[in-house]
């Protein structure tokens, strides 16, 4: 049997009833829901996701292997109408697979521990009030630090240009000077640090293509507190540092 963290997320009409139906039919499927948590509400992410959202989280004991579960869970993704119309648009009910066990895999159909789990305040919130003891193999740190991490008053990212970028005429003087977010400063490395400012994340920007369209993830795993934005252009990539930094203070 492997423990499991489900994330549950929903636009806020509608939502709750789905999320019910979601775990009774979890629970009737032969996977055991061992605890629920309550349903938060959080800010949108991106000027595509529609309007505010409610996010939930469940702990669920399962003897099926990770793909298996991961149907499991687009089915009732399915049956309660979602449609895939646009990735991180709005939708009724969304099921991510945070955690299965200390399984850490990096395929296309399934990556685990879930790739942005450690860095969205909207699915930790709720994460840490039934899992807040579960632990993160890849990063090697229990759910309840992860989410006090997220909660530290000034946290710097680091951002990385690829090589292609660098040489790339549009991005000449991209993030000449660090950009604030709220809490969250993206800086490139090479900038002077502040003293009262934490470390939280290197992140790196690539440019987006056919394979890699923007707001996809790459890959391959891309190291330890290590984030892969790829972008069209100057404007998409302070776009999707904008939408990160809402990610990560909610
Ligand atoms: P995000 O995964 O960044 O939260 P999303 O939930 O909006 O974005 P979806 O459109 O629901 O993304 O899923 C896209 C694909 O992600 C799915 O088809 C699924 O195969 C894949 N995927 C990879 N890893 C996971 C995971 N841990 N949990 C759920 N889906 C995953
Ligand atoms: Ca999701
Ligand atoms: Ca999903």
């Amino acid at each position: 049997m492997a423990r499991c963290l489900i994330a549950l997320g929903g636009n806020l009409c509608g939502s709750e009833a789905l999320f019910q139906r979601a775990i009774q039919q979890l629970d009737a499927g032969g996977d055991r829901v061992l605890a629920v948590s309550r349903n938060f509400e959080t800010r949108a992410v991106g000027e595509e996701a529609g309007g505010g959202f409610l996010n939930a989280a469940a702990v669920l004991e399962t003897a099926a292997a990770p793909l298996r579960l991961l149907e499991r869970l687009q089915a009732i993704e399915s049956e309660c109408g979602r449609e895939r119309l646009l990735r991180w648009g709005p939708r009724t009910l969304d099921l991510d697979l945070l955690l299965f066990g200390d399984s850490v895999q990096w395929e296309s159909r399934l990556i685990l521990p879930h790739p942005a789990m450690w860095l969205r305040r909207f699915v930790l919130s709720s994460a840490v009030a039934v899992a807040g003891d579960m632990w993160h193999p890849q990063l090697g740190q229990s759910i309840d630090q992860l989410w006090r991490q997220l909660c530290t008053s000034e946290l710097m990212v680091s951002v990385n240009l690829s090589a292609e970028l660098v040489q790339a005429e549009d991005f000449a003087g991209f993030l000449e000077q660090p950009m604030q977010h709220g809490a969250v400063c993206f800086q490139r490395p090479d900038t002077a640090v502040e003293a009262d400012v934490n470390w939280f994340a290197r992140l790196e920007l690539r440019r987006a293509d056919l394979r890699n369209p923007p707001w996809s993830y790459p890959e391959a795993y891309p190291g330890a507190r290590t984030l892969v934005l790829f972008v069209r252009s100057p404007e998409n990539a302070i776009e999707q540092l904008r939408q990160t930094a809402t990610a990560i203070t909610g």
